[in-house]
């Protein structure tokens, strides 16, 4: 069952219609060839038998020229009789079309004389050729009017067995040469497209021998640059493509295990507590409380997911307005400001005035605080974080949070905007690796972008640029 799945209908399979393609294509352009070739050869053998026939007629003018009628009507029997009377006849008449000599017309009676042809040689004075059927054997003759003298008229006729004879040894070796023509073509025609469609059957065997868990198969790829190798070369990128995603999307979904485990593991705990010390209510307000706190980081964090999710599928569910940047900027950064004391952090932040912009406030907020949040946790005590926003020439808002901290290796500068990435350094850190994805996500979302330039051991710098004018959503 399976297999009779997997093969494909014979007839609908491209080789079989490649093969009678070809079979059909080579078998029409032969009978094209042979039928010109028959054509040319019965129009060259009527031809001979004309001038045979015009030399007869010649000679019977000489004929008469020298020995008068008499001699004409002897030669019509002698010549007859000299190629066989059923081969050839000879009558000499008067314009008029009356007969005044023949050679033997037993064979040839059906012949009678043409006066059309007669009327028409008058006028031209030259020579009229027609050509008979006589029945039941279908024979043609090729017909002759000529004149011969002065007021008489040759009528000849000879009979075309040639071309009877020339149709059935023709028909015997049209039909050998056509059978071996169509066997060849179908054969070469078969062997072609097989050979054309090898390239396809491979992918076919590396599409169907991969699996959810193997994916590192390939297709050979020849380098010949012609059309199987481009599909061997665009396959074999789409399967690097699927590949990358399924790794992401599977070590996103340990990342989400792993980060709903500890929360999980916590809450569970409490509950362990509470049940422990069951007389103890204070106990109990406690992990209320605990799990709550726990339950509103997992919420939160959840929502974060989604809200990055959504944007990237261009669902986004945001509230654009008129909002004052740097007012949000400036109350972000005093809010900081007890976090940095405690670590001894030099924490400036220089802020240009009355920066308009039209944007969802909550989720910029959101998406500024986490860069801010991150320079804070990430720079040693007695470090310097700088933060500030100006507006650029170029028409952009350029807001910057630069901090002394341990830096980012530049292979990350990608990898740290990735959902759940987290530095090995970073993980006794609180975080969710969320942070960076969802702060580019909004900036993406308001037509910016947020980069990160950084030194290993000197500091890092995260630029959220927004475009001034922000036209996309106004
Ligand atoms: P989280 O901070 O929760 O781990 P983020 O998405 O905010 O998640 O950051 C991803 C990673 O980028 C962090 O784990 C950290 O390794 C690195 N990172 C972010 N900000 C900084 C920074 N200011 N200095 C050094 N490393 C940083």
């Amino acid at each position: 069952m399976f297999l009779k799945h997997m093969m494909p209908d014979l007839f609908k399979t491209i080789a079989f219609r490649l093969t009678l393609w070809y079979a059909g294509i080579f078998s029409v352009s032969s009978c094209v060839a042979f039928a010109l070739f028959y054509f040319l050869a019965t129009q060259t053998l009527q031809e001979q038998i004309d001038r045979d026939l015009l030399e007869k007629a010649r000679y019977f003018s000489t004929v008469i020229q020298r020995n008068g009628i008499m001699g004409a009507s002897k030669l019509a029997i002698i010549e007859a009789q000299a190629a066989g009377e059923k081969k050839i006849f000879f009558r000499l008449l008067y314009p008029s079309g009356e007969v005044f000599a023949s050679s033997h017309m037993s064979y040839w009676k059906d012949i009678s004389v043409d006066h059309g042809a007669l009327n028409t040689l008058s006028q031209t004075k030259g020579h009229v050729f027609k050509t008979w059927l006589i029945k039941p054997n279908d024979q043609k003759v090729r017909v002759l009017y000529s004149f011969v003298a002065v007021n008489v008229i040759l009528q000849t006729g000879v009979a075309m067995d040639f071309q009877s004879q020339f149709m059935s040894a023709f028909k015997t070796v049209f039909m050998v040469a056509m059978g071996f023509i169509i066997i060849f073509s179908a054969a070469s025609g078969l062997f072609l497209s097989k050979k054309a469609l090898s390239g396809v059957k491979a992918i076919t065997g590396t599409a169907n021998s991969i699996s959810g868990t193997n994916l590192e198969k390939r297709v050979p790829e020849t380098g010949n640059q012609d059309e199987l190798d481009l599909l061997a070369v665009t396959f074999n990128r789409m399967l690097d493509r699927i590949e990358e995603l399924v790794k992401s999307i599977r070590e996103m979904s340990d990342n989400i295990a792993h980060d709903l485990k500890s929360p999980i593991t916590r809450i569970r705990g409490f509950a362990e507590i509470a049940l422990v010390n069951m007389d103890d209510i204070d106990n109990y307000r406690g992990m209320a409380a605990n799990t709550i706190e726990e339950s509103d980081r997992l919420l939160d964090m959840i929502n974060t997911m989604l809200v990055i999710s959504k944007a990237e599928a261009g669902e986004g569910e945001f509230l654009y307005k008129p909002m004052n940047l740097s007012a949000m900027v400036q109350e972000a950064c005093e809010l900081f400001v007890p976090v940095a004391e405690d670590k001894c952090i030099d924490f400036t932040y220089e802020v240009a005035d009355h920066v308009q912009i039209n944007a969802d406030s909550k989720m910029l907020q959101r998406a500024f605080s986490n860069l801010l949040d991150n320079a804070l946790k990430y720079t040693n005590d007695k470090g310097r974080v700088h933060v500030d926003l100006r507006k650029d020439l170029d028409g952009f808002i350029d807001i910057r949070v630069a901090d002394t901290g341990p830096g980012i290796d530049s292979v990350y500068f990608e990898k740290i905007f990735e959902r759940f990435y987290r530095a090995e350094s970073s993980r006794t850190s609180p975080g969710t690796g969320l942070g960076l994805s969802f702060a580019r996500t909004i900036a993406r979302e308001h037509k910016g972008n947020l980069v990160v330039a950084s030194q290993l051991g000197k500091g890092t710098v995260f630029s959220m640029r927004l475009p001034y004018r922000n036209t996309q959503i106004i």
